[in-house]
């Protein structure tokens, strides 16, 4: 078997495993497993300068080689160009999308630097899959280091239509680096019609055929293990006991302007201002740990939340009842699963969700004689797959406070139906299947580059 290069802007540390396992690290498991592996990218540490030479370090068959980034650099592929452009056009967000020649050009800096440093790590049959929106370019750039091995290239979050991403300035030119590699993996259907029609209009028609969709899924199995443990543990036990009765909605997000908290925080406002009979009787609780801090907007969106959830809490509380608990502190996977598993519903809203795992992970987590009810946005990727779903248009708050309604107004039959529709998909589209599916692809690849 050949051996796999997984390219991604963060390497996991050869020292976290398990529970501490980034996402990426989690769904590409059983694929490392398998064979001779190598993880290349940033280091996560800045210096002064870029650096040239990659630092390498063994773990049985896999070996793990980092690249330092220059200050510089770093400010101006990551935060700059990769979070505050690529990411906010990606999900549809160009109102928030912010440009500068600068970024674009350390982005790219940044990118050939890879490339320049893999290159001659490479050995003649490896296979190379890199991953998501940091590196689009990583593949046209490692062609112009003579490479010609089979290349991958997985996109995790959305591809929005050509018209939205082609406002981005250099969105043309980073359709057609996409063409440099054999297979160009999306999350749905509609984002390849979204690529494939990209890549025709930027001139590379030849590439379209290219690209299909892997939709990412979850461990599933372990998740719903995980979730029967930490269920039956004394954390979760305190927890229903402060719930005295009341029934659960929960949401888990990164706190992240993708995610439509804030519509999903006055969704929940208009369930208590309409549905009086849920007064007293439901506990919203809410986990979204900080993240990207140091991003303007993220900060923004934070003091936004902080003043719904005063808003929510004063208006509607009762000295005995406080309708919302809202944490930005993060908490363990584990114990995350046992409370979802006591949640009669799992609330995921996102605006636009490349996938969204958590809608995954809450249907795994639950008891398959007792299920909760997911009320999942339109505009996830899971959506398609999670029919099941009580389906809804986040950006529109009476159809989150209906959608409550019914879910918390469910019978048990309907719950159990809806359920057994969705665990099957969870279970068998799970992230080993992912993986198989994706490199089996590239390897069968006509291989018209590398040829
Ligand atoms: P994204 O990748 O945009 O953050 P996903 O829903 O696809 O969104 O994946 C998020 C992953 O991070 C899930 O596995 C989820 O369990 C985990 N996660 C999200 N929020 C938290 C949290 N508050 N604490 C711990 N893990 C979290």
């Amino acid at each position: 078997m050949s051996r796999l290069v997984i390219v991604a802007n963060r390497v996991p540390n050869p020292r976290d495993r398990g529970a501490t396992a980034g996402g990426l690290a989690v769904a590409l498991k059983d694929a490392l497993a398998r064979r001779e592996a190598m993880w290349f990218g940033w280091s996560g540490h800045t210096a002064e300068a870029t650096a040239t030479t990659p630092t390498l370090a063994t773990r049985g068959r896999l070996t793990y080689a980092t690249l330092d980034l220059g200050r510089e650099d770093y400010r101006r592929y990551y935060q700059g160009f990769a979070n505050a452009s690529l990411w906010p056009t990606l999900h549809y967000r160009l109102g928030l999308s912010q440009f500068s020649r600068e970024d674009y050009a350390g982005y790219r800096t940044v990118n050939a630097a890879f490339a320049v440093a893999l290159a001659p790590l490479l050995r003649p049959d490896d296979m190379v899959w890199a991953h998501d929106f940091h590196v689009i370019p990583l593949g046209a750039e490692l062609r112009r280091q003579g490479v010609r091995h089979r290349l991958g290239f997985f996109l995790h979050v959305p591809f929005p239509p050509h018209a939205l991403f082609c406002a981005l300035p250099r969105g043309e030119e980073l359709i057609a680096d996409l063409a440099a590699y054999d297979v160009i993996g999306v999350q749905t259907e509609d984002d390849a019609t979204h690529l494939r029609a990209g890549l025709v209009a930027a001139g590379h028609a030849e590439a379209a055929a290219r690209v299909a969709a892997f939709p990412i899924g979850i461990e599933a199995e372990s998740f719903t293990r995980a979730a029967e443990k930490a269920a039956a543990g004394a954390e979760t036990a305190r927890f229903r006991q402060s719930l005295v009765g009341r029934t659960l909605v929960m949401g888990v997000d990164r706190l992240d302007y993708t995610k439509g908290l804030p519509h999903r925080f006055a969704g929940y406002a208009k369930l208590l201002a309409r549905f009086k009979s849920h007064h007293q009787q439901v506990t919203y609780l809410q986990v979204a740990p900080v993240s990207r801090g140091d991003v303007a907007q993220y900060r923004s969106l934070r003091r936004e939340l902080d003043e719904w959830a005063g808003r929510i809490n004063g208006q509607y509380a009762d000295p005995d009842w406080m309708p919302l608990r809202y944490m930005t502190r993060a908490v363990a996977r584990n114990t995350l699963a046992g409370f979802m598993r006591l949640a009669r519903v799992g609330l995921v809203t996102p605006l636009r969700d490349g996938m969204n795992l958590v809608a995954k992970e809450y249907v795994a987590a639950q008891n398959p004689e007792d299920p909760g009810v997911l009320v999942l946005s339109r505009f996830a990727g899971a959506a398609p797959q999670l029919d099941g779903a009580l389906l809804l248009n986040p950006l529109d708050p009476d159809e989150i406070a209906e959608a409550l309604d019914a879910a918390l107004t469910m019978p048990l039959e309907e719950r159990v139906a809806r359920w057994r529709s969705m665990e099957g998909p969870v279970r068998e589209a799970g992230a080993k299947a992912w993986c198989r599916d994706f490199l089996s692809t590239l390897e069968g690849s006509p291989a018209a580059i590398a040829a």
